[in-house]
This record gives C-alpha cells, sequence and structure tokens, in this order.
C-alpha cells in the first residue's frame, strides 16, 4: 500500500468506528465505550487530517455535530446552529487555546468567563413574549427534534418569564443542557431496579432516554432539570456585555445556572479554577465532565467568530480521562514472593486517571486469553479515582499483522526452572521454590518463623541486609551465617551482641521437629497440621521423600492436589539440594511418636482461657504430639476441653453438651504421664 492509500484507510476506520459509536450514543443513549475514549478516537483522526488535510474525507465526522434527530420526532431548523464546543485536556493545550486567541485579538484584554460543563443533552427553547412554545434537542447541530412536550414538563424551568428588573423581551432564545441531578439519578436507578426494569449507566443517557420519547407521561416521571448557559437571540437585544451578565440576567428570568461559575483575569487563575472544581467535583449536585471556558467579553466572541463545528471563543476543559487508548509493547512475566507467575503489560505511557500509567498487570494467563490481547495490540486502560489501572478492553480492528500472541513460558524468568500450571487452577506457578531468587524472602521470611524453625531475631530487616550482601541465596545459607561474621558486624546498627543473639538462636533452631521442619520447608499446600500429620504418618524425612501419591493420599488432610505438590517439591533437584545442605549443616529431631503408639490419636480436643504455666500454643502442640487434632470449636464429637483460667462460652457450651474438661493442673498431669513433660 502506499503511504496514502495508508492514511486514507486509518481515516475510513476510525471514520466508520466514530459513525458506529455515535449512533449508540446520540441514536441509541447507550454509548458502549468512554468518553474519553471516544474523545482520543476523535483526535486521532483529527490529529491525521490535519497532517494530510488533502486526503480529508468528505464524510468526516470533525466538522460535524451530534447525530442525526430521530425520525420520529418532527424537525426543527435551528435559527442559529447549535455547535459543539473544541476540547482541551491538560494546561499546555488550555495555554495554547489562550494564546490563539490572543493572536487574533492582539492587544485586548481577555477575561474568561469559567462555567461547569454538564454531562447533560443540549437543548434550545424558545420564549415569545416570554411563554415557552418550543424545546429543541441540538440534533445535528443544523436541526434538532422537537421535544416541546417533553421539555414543560421539566420542573425548574421556567414557562412563563414575568417582568421584574428585566423587561421580558418579544422573543429569547435560551440555550442549556437537560440533566438528571445526582440525587435524582440514584434514585430513579434504586426505582427501576425495584421494579427488576433496566437502570441507567450515567445521568446523560438517562436524561437523553426521558427526553426522546414521545410519551411525554415518561419525562414527567424522571427528574430531570435543566441548566441554562447561553442566550442564542433576544429580541430586543438584551444589551448586556459579557457572558457572566448574560448568567446572571437569566437566573434573574428564574433559569437555574450551574452552581459555580467564576470570571478570570488571565489563563493562569483558569488553570487554577480547573484543579479546585476536580476537588469539588465529588460534592457538586450534578455530574459534570469539564469545565467550559469562554471569552467572556460578548463583543470579543463576535469578534473570533466561529469554526464549522465549534466557536473560537471557547473551549471544553475535560477532566482527566477514565479510559484510555495506548499500544502494549511487550508482555513480562513477574513472579511473586509465592512463586506465582504474573504478566504484566507494558504499555506505550498514556495518561488516565490524572497519572501516567506504563504498566498493568494482566493478573493469569487466562485473562489474557479472555482479552485476547497480543504484543503490538491498542487496548483501553481504564483508571478511576484510586482505582489500580487495568486494561478494559482491546481494539481487534488496530491490531497490526505482525501482532505477538503471548504464551505462558515454559521457565521461570528469573530462575529458569519449570513453570507448572496444574489442571483446574487459574495461577501458573515457578517450581523453583527454595531455588528461585523471587520467591527467597518469602521462603526465607516462613523458614524462621515461629511455628517452623523459630529463628528469633532473624527479621525482615536482618533478611534485607543479608539478601544485599549475597550471603542468603537459599535457607541453607542460614547455617553458613557465623562463618560471615565479620561481615554481619558492618552491617549498620548490628553490633555484636546483636550478632551474637542471632547467631544463638541460628545454632539452637537446628534442634527441632520433624513436623516443624516440614513446615518450614514451606512446600504448597503443607500447612502446620498437615506436616505434623506427614510426620506422624512417616516417621521420617527419608520415608516422606520417597513417599509417591497414593502413600501420601494415605495420610489424613492429604488430599490428590497436595499429595502432588508434595511429590513435585521432592522430585525438583533444586529443593533436594537445598535439604540435603540444611541437614548437613546439623538440623536434626527426635523421632515423632508413631501413630500407633499415640495415646490421643484422632481425638478431638479444644484448648480455652488462660494456661498459667504456657501458651495455649504450647498446649496444643503437647496434645498434637499425643495424636490429638485441636479444634476451635467445641461440639457433641469433642473429647475434651482443657479449661484454664477465665474459660468462657467454650466452657459453657462444654459443659451443656456434658463433653469433659480438665483443668491446667490435670492437663500438665496427663503431659508428664505421656512423657510430655519432664517431671
Ligand atoms: P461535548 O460534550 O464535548 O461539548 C459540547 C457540548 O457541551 C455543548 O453542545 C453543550 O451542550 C455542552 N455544555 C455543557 N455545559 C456547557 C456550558 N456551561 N456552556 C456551553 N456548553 C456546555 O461535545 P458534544 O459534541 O456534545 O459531544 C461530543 C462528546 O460526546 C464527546 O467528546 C464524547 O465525550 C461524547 N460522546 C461519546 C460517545 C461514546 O460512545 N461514549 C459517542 C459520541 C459522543
Amino acid at each position: 500500500m502506499t503511504q496514502e492509500a495508508t492514511v486514507v484507510a486509518q481515516m475510513r476506520q476510525l471514520i466508520q468506528l466514530i459513525a458506529q459509536h455515535n449512533h449508540a450514543y446520540y441514536v441509541m443513549d447507550q454509548p458502549t465505550i468512554e468518553d474519553s475514549e471516544y474523545d482520543q478516537l476523535f483526535h486521532q483522526l483529527k490529529a491525521l487530517e490535519q497532517q494530510y488535510p488533502a486526503l480529508v474525507q468528505p464524510d468526516t465526522p470533525t466538522n460535524r455535530v451530534g447525530g442525526q434527530p430521530l425520525s420520529k420526532f418532527v424537525t426543527v431548523t435551528h435559527a442559529v446552529p447549535m455547535l459543539s464546543l473544541g476540547n482541551v485536556f491538560n494546561k499546555e493545550e488550555l495555554f495554547a487555546f489562550a494564546r490563539r486567541i490572543e493572536e487574533r485579538l492582539p492587544n485586548q484584554k481577555i477575561e474568561y468567563d469559567v462555567e461547569l460543563k454538564f454531562d447533560g443533552l443540549a437543548i434550545s427553547l424558545w420564549y415569545e413574549n416570554g411563554v415557552l412554545v418550543r424545546g429543541v434537542t441540538r440534533g445535528d447541530g443544523e436541526t434538532g427534534e422537537d421535544i416541546t412536550q417533553n421539555v414543560k414538563t421539566i420542573r425548574n424551568l421556567p414557562k412563563v418569564l414575568c417582568d421584574g428588573k428585566c423587561k421580558v423581551p418579544d422573543l429569547l432564545e435560551v440555550r442549556g443542557e437537560v440533566l438528571i441531578p445526582k440525587s435524582g439519578f440514584e434514585k430513579l436507578n434504586a426505582e427501576n431496579l425495584a421494579k427488576g426494569e433496566k437502570t441507567f449507566a450515567n445521568p446523560r443517557n438517562a436524561a437523553a432516554g426521558s427526553l426522546r420519547q414521545l410519551d411525554p407521561n415518561i419525562a414527567a416521571s424522571r427528574p430531570l432539570a435543566f441548566y441554562a448557559y447561553g442566550i442564542a437571540q433576544c429580541v430586543p437585544h438584551h444589551g448586556l456585555s459579557t457572558m457572566s451578565e448574560s448568567l446572571e440576567w437569566l437566573e434573574h428570568f428564574g433559569f437555574a445556572v450551574g452552581e459555580r461559575h467564576f470570571v478570570c483575569d488571565n489563563i493562569e487563575d483558569v488553570q487554577q479554577f480547573y484543579k479546585q472544581i476536580i476537588e469539588e467535583r465529588p460534592n457538586l449536585s450534578v455530574e459534570i465532565d469539564g469545565m467550559v471556558i469562554k471569552v467572556n467579553d460578548l463583543k470579543q466572541q463576535k469578534q473570533l467568530g466561529f469554526l464549522s463545528r465549534e466557536p473560537r471563543w471557547a473551549t471544553a476543559y475535560k477532566f482527566p480521562a477514565v479510559a484510555a487508548l495506548t499500544t502494549v509493547e511487550n508482555i513480562d512475566w513477574q513472579v511473586g514472593r509465592t512463586g506465582t507467575l504474573t504478566p504484566v503489560a507494558r504499555l506505550n505511557p498514556v495518561a488516565v486517571g490524572g497519572v501516567t500509567v506504563s504498566n498493568v498487570t494482566l493478573h493469569n494467563i487466562g485473562e489474557i486469553h479472555r482479552l485476547d490481547v497480543r504484543i503490538g495490540d491498542t487496548v483501553s486502560v481504564y483508571r478511576s479515582g484510586d482505582v489500580i489501572p487495568k486494561v478494559e478492553k482491546v481494539w481487534p480492528e488496530f491490531r497490526p499483522v505482525d501482532a505477538v500472541e503471548v504464551q505462558l513460558p515454559a521457565t521461570c524468568p528469573v530462575c529458569g526452572s519449570p513453570v507448572v500450571m496444574p489442571e483446574g487452577e487459574a495461577l501458573a506457578r515457578c517450581s523453583g521454590e527454595l531455588y528461585c531468587a523471587a520467591q527467597r524472602i518469602e521462603t526465607i521470611r516462613h523458614f524462621v518463623s515461629r511455628k517452623a524453625m523459630d529463628i528469633e531475631g532473624l527479621g525482615d530487616r536482618w533478611v534485607e541486609s543479608l539478601l544485599h550482601l549475597n550471603l542468603l541465596r537459599d535457607v541453607a545459607d542460614i547455617y553458613h551465617l557465623h562463618e560471615h561474621r565479620e561481615q554481619l558486624l558492618q552491617i549498620e546498627k548490628m553490633g555484636e551482641k546483636s550478632v551474637q543473639n542471632l547467631l544463638d538462636a541460628i545454632e539452637n533452631s537446628k534442634k527441632t521437629t520433624l513436623a516443624a521442619f516440614i513446615y518450614a520447608l514451606g512446600i504448597r499446600g503443607v500447612g502446620e497440621t498437615t506436616a505434623r500429620m506427614l510426620a506422624n504418618t512417616f516417621q521420617t524425612l527419608e520415608t516422606l521423600r520417597n513417599a509417591d501419591v497414593e502413600a501420601l493420599k494415605k495420610t489424613p488432610d492429604v488430599g490428590d492436589i497436595t499429595a502432588e505438590w508434595i511429590v513435585d517439591f521432592f522430585q525438583a533437584p533444586h529443593n533436594l539440594e537445598v535439604l540435603d545442605r540444611l541437614l548437613a549443616a546439623g538440623i536434626h529431631w527426635d523421632a515423632p511418636i508413631a501413630p500407633t503408639r499415640q495415646p490421643l490419636n484422632g481425638e478431638s480436643w479444644v484448648v480455652t482461657g488462660t494456661l498459667s504455666s504456657m501458651g495455649r500454643d504450647d498446649a496444643t502442640q503437647l496434645l498434637q504430639a499425643l495424636g490429638a487434632r485441636v479444634s476451635g470449636s467445641v461440639s457433641s464429637k469433642t473429647k475434651c476441653v482443657v479449661a484454664g483460667e477465665k474459660a468462657g462460652s467454650k466452657l459453657d457450651k462444654a459443659e451443656k453438651l456434658g463433653v469433659p474438661v480438665i483443668n491446667e493442673e490435670q492437663f500438665i498431669a496427663l503431659m508428664k504421664e505421656h512423657g510430655q513433660i519432664e517431671g
């Protein structure tokens, strides 16, 4: 294709898309994309037209307004065309708008009238001798729909104008916007929901949908309101000289105008008010999608005149986009601390929701397939308020021929271990576990925790420093830290005493239990209870290491999936290497009591209240070592309750159900009897 043909094809594609969305928005009152996405398509087309003016297509929407009037209404030709507005999205564009005006009006003082930009439906109202005779939609700007009967049902709109401070003109055409204030909108949707009827996506659609109905009863039943923002005709002439005076004049006749409007001496102040209104926006009574900046002086407005679609003397200053189009430059896979692989789309940076977004998580491979997003694709990124940006939509129409489909990597991008994704699971994982650097911190944190190897003092600050010094590549390195005493001493704020405390704690942790050690390994699906069951069932690490899925499944608490995870763990050579180094460092334990010899095997016990000689966790461990399951609640199946001081509802329940209860003294005696406590 020649370059010219490519540009024309791009233009045609945008024109077709815009036409499709215009229909959804203006005719059906049911947009399917965000306004900001639409604005971007429009801007793309405008930019192409500016670059290649000779190729501008005759049916371009960039010099037209709105949509076609609906044929079910009588159409009315506007005496003064109802135009749209140009728009700016940031300070630079706003200042450029001001510069263009200053260039056309050299050496003139320019004031700006700043108003709210109502997000509703533009209409024109005709008053003859003070009586409302006609209401017309903007339509395509030249011709609109006669919706007089509907307009007359709008409650805050004066049907008759009365003489007061000002004389009622013979003819007055007022322009403004119809919308449903926020409170009314919420109520309307709540009522519709209760009646099982459809709810409206936003107040603009609700207002447009209500007004463009043949039956005025529908409009009458909706909480519509009209806000005036300008005078198109006035006979005899009103004699006003500024926009801001016009608003006051309209108010005087009973028209509602925006709850905020300002006059600014310079464009810098306009920028300040824009920021202020963004903050005030949630508290305003109506939905707005920006501000409208107008040259205040009506004579200057006349001098500046119009372009085909919009006045030169005004512009919309829209709020930050909630959705924006951009392209996916790449998709990287990030390995989280627990080994989960998350795809992250690297984007061509785009401003959305007031911030620049260049990375967006795609969550998992399933989401990539659902969206069918490929590298090179144009996507819509959505962000509203504090919400984390997300890819909302892919635009297949903009897909380049060389777009690359995304595959789940076979190996971990961090450690090269195979990536696994068990059937039925949404998340892929790196199988590197103890070996994978990305999983290291979490693995270490778990390994040293109290119920695992219980290395008190090896907190996050230490771990981070040690990782930084490359002294902890895996958990086995913990037991070699004593070889680096000098380096440890150099770590900021770690004095001789804390280093010694740490090394002592590490040394002490070498004597553990098989259950704690299994738990410390952080095998997926193996929590504290399962680890204990495994220790009791298999008795030695060697037997557990060699157990197959079938053997593992015989352990209480271990289902198919956990059994597979355990096998996978003990099959990965890098895990075995770390395991061997741990054992070589001197980690050891006493043989667990065989289940057959466990006196409380399979019994359900509950510990409640405060024990004076030990914590509840300690009591739990003692019971578990004898084979009991320790539960958090009392039921008829509970074998016995250990009740300390201030035992509350659990004790009551046990008594009610007739479950045996023993006190701390009796509990200690029982433990001594079974050799769990010396004595
Ligand atoms: P616009 O809404 O950007 O701005 C022009 C309109 O602003 C005027 O016609 C006027 O009615 C209104 N307005 C509100 N407050 C005003 C005030 N204080 N003073 C003067 N005018 C005020 O432009 P538009 O031509 O009405 O519509 C185009 C816009 O509609 C797009 O930018 C987009 O946001 C939206 N749109 C969205 C879709 C979609 O699919 N989501 C499709 C078509 C159009």
